[in-house]
């Protein structure tokens, strides 16, 4: 089999100005990045009312393993399974970073046959917009510390600033430093650090904003420190946030791309989905309903981080609801799930695939909880069996009472997803009502979280920490109790134990500390060590990316 990067060079791509004219875009509304790159102009975009049809297709996953689920290629592919099947569809998905790129996990473009393209520009620097969201968060932090320099005017307590500093690389060394050392004439020497670009809460809001005047709104109620007597500091107070929007300006525009068969793609902004919420920028996904009959996306980690944010943050913000989930998995993370070695995953364990459909089916309870009936796409591996395949086909189809179907876009591109396909497309247009969102707004901040635990993660209940118990009294207080809760918990399980696989039961959900993203419009509940820097592994990707006759090598 080629790899990924020969089968995306080898891909006939369209220039971008064809893909755009297959939505009715004009050329005057592109700023091209080259031949097959292209940002939309904000006007023409704005300007844009939803086809009055479109629908919107969530792609989702079981808890994820590093078995791989798929569900980007898999968001690819059925982009391009809808297109085949004649409808008009487009692909909304987050740009990557860096970290992952030349980490562990590589590049998110997709794989095989079902692919966004240019891979190696959209993997590495792309349009800049990384570029950009890292720009404006280091500005505020820049006029925060010199505004402590200058005299301080704003009383900021330099032992209580929240805000660090952001660099798109996996690189540990950065987690904990000591800043403005070396003399008077470098300021007040105070404890900081670094997150990776995905974690800032520029980032987070980026991917929440409607508008630029929202986006300015937004940036300007960032809380980065607390004043001596205790109130907070926001970006406004410093003045900063008009320098950040003009920063973020031609980033705020979705970039267009294509798959590897044409089909028109979004990606634009790229948050974690565990501080923050996992999905692309709202602008693009409602360019795409704008543009396009289908909208295919996809939400972080597995449905019960990725699409209760997508639903409870995103969808509760913009009033958005999909009209089709899809719930990806596969025979290979279930048989994980089942309690299967990762080196014991090419034999077939009908047992232990058996057994991991626990995992299968609390994904599928937890999305019909939030009134979403998924279907399940089972992404078709090599090394999988034909017992296999039935065996999880006819367990949903009995104890789930779900459809699930067996899909080849890996290996097939279109040709493998069409009945996925057709099922989305019934699915979609069968559906009529929206969402049933998972709390009100109204609920108290643990109230909501427990929620979450209860009927998504199916614990038993919430442990608070007496630091949680005192981060939510403050913010409840300063007006923010009626903000949606962002889980920050490890995405391998349904539990804070990574290692607790499949289906655990009886467990607590330790709520540690609280955070508020003010701007992004949500507060983060800490549980467990969720890092917001992540490193480098023993070998990492890095080692083997090179150029090699002028072309990019090693990315995957
Ligand atoms: P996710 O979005 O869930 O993190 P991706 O779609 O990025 O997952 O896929 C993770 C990795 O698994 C990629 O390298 C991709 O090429 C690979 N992959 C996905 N589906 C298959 C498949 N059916 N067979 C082989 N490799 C696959
Ligand atoms: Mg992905």
């Amino acid at each position: 089999m080629d790899s990924d990067i020969d089968i995306a060079r080898r891909a006939p791509l369209l220039p971008i100005a064809d893909v755009a004219a297959r939505l009715d875009l004009p050329a005057d509304a592109l700023h091209l990045f080259g031949r097959h790159i292209a940002k939309i102009d904000a006007a023409a975009s704005t300007s844009l009312a939803r086809r009055p049809a479109s629908k919107l297709v969530l792609v989702t996953a079981i808890s994820p393993t590093p078995a791989g689920e798929g569900k980007t290629t898999t968001t690819v592919g059925l982009g391009d399974g809808l297109s085949r099947i004649g409808k008009r569809s487009l692909v909304c998905l987050r740009e990557p970073s860096l970290g992952p790129v030349f980490g562990l996990k590589g590049g998110a473009a997709g794989g095989g046959r079902a692919q966004v393209v240019p891979m190696e520009k959209i993997n590495l620097h792309f349009t800049g917009d990384f570029h950009a969201i890292s720009s404006a968060h280091n500005l505020l932090a820049a006029m925060l510390d010199n505004h402590i320099y200058w005299g301080n005017a704003l009383g900021i307590d330099t032992r209580r600033v929240t805000w660090r500093r952001v660099v798109d690389m996996n690189d540990r060394a950065l987690r904990s430093v000591v800043s403005s050392l070396g003399g008077v004439a470098n300021g007040f020497p105070r404890e900081d650090g670094f997150d990776i670009t995905v974690a800032s809460e520029v980032m987070a809001i980026f991917c929440l904003a409607e508008t630029l005047d929202d986006l300015q709104r937004r940036l300007g109620r960032i809380t980065v420190a607390q004043r001596y007597d205790g109130t907070p500091v926001t970006a406004a107070d410093l003045k900063a946030e008009g320098a950040m929007t003009v920063l973020l300006q031609e980033a705020f525009q979705p970039n267009l791309v294509q798959t590897l068969e044409n089909t028109p793609a979004l990606v634009h902004g790229g948050p974690f989905a565990n501080i923050a919420h996992g999905c692309n920028s709202l602008v693009a996904t409602r360019a795409g309903l704008a543009l396009a009959d289908f909208v295919v996306t996809e939400a972080g980690f597995g449905s019960d981080l990725g699409a209760e944010k997508f639903l409870n943050i995103k969808c509760r913000q913009s009033g958005l609801s999909p009209d089709a989930v899809v719930l990806v998995a596969t025979v290979r993370a279930l048989k994980m799930h089942g309690g299967l070695a990762r080196d014991a995953l090419a034999s077939e364990d009908l047992q232990a695939l058996d057994r991991g459909l626990a995992n299968l089916a609390r994904h599928v309870a937890g999305l019909r909880r939030m009134g979403l009936d998924p279907i399940v796409a089972l992404n078709h591996f090599a090394s999988d069996t034909a017992a296999e395949h039935d065996l999880v086909i006819s367990a949903c189809r009995g104890r789930l009472n779900t459809l699930a179907i067996t899909c080849r876009h890996w290996a097939a591109g279109s040709a493998g997803i069409t009945d996925l396909a057709t099922a989305v497309v019934s699915a979609a247009e069968a559906r009529t009502s929206p969402f049933t969102p998972l709390y009100p707004d109204t609920a108290d901040l643990f109230g909501k979280a427990r929620a979450i635990a209860r009927e998504i993660y199916g614990a038993e209940d919430i442990t608070v920490t007496t630091q949680a118990a005192r981060d939510c009294e403050r913010i409840t207080k300063a007006g923010f109790g009626d903000l949606p809760v962002c889980m920050a918990k490890t995405q391998y399980s349904f539990s804070t134990d990574p290692t607790a696989l499949g289906a655990p039961e009886g467990h607590h959900i330790e709520i540690r500390s609280i955070r508020l993203a003010a701007g992004a419009g949500f507060v983060v509940m800490l549980c467990g060590d969720i890092r917001t820097m992540p490193g480098l592994p023993r070998v990492p990707a890095a080692e083997v990316i090179r150029l090699k006759n002028g072309l990019v090598e090693g990315l995957f």
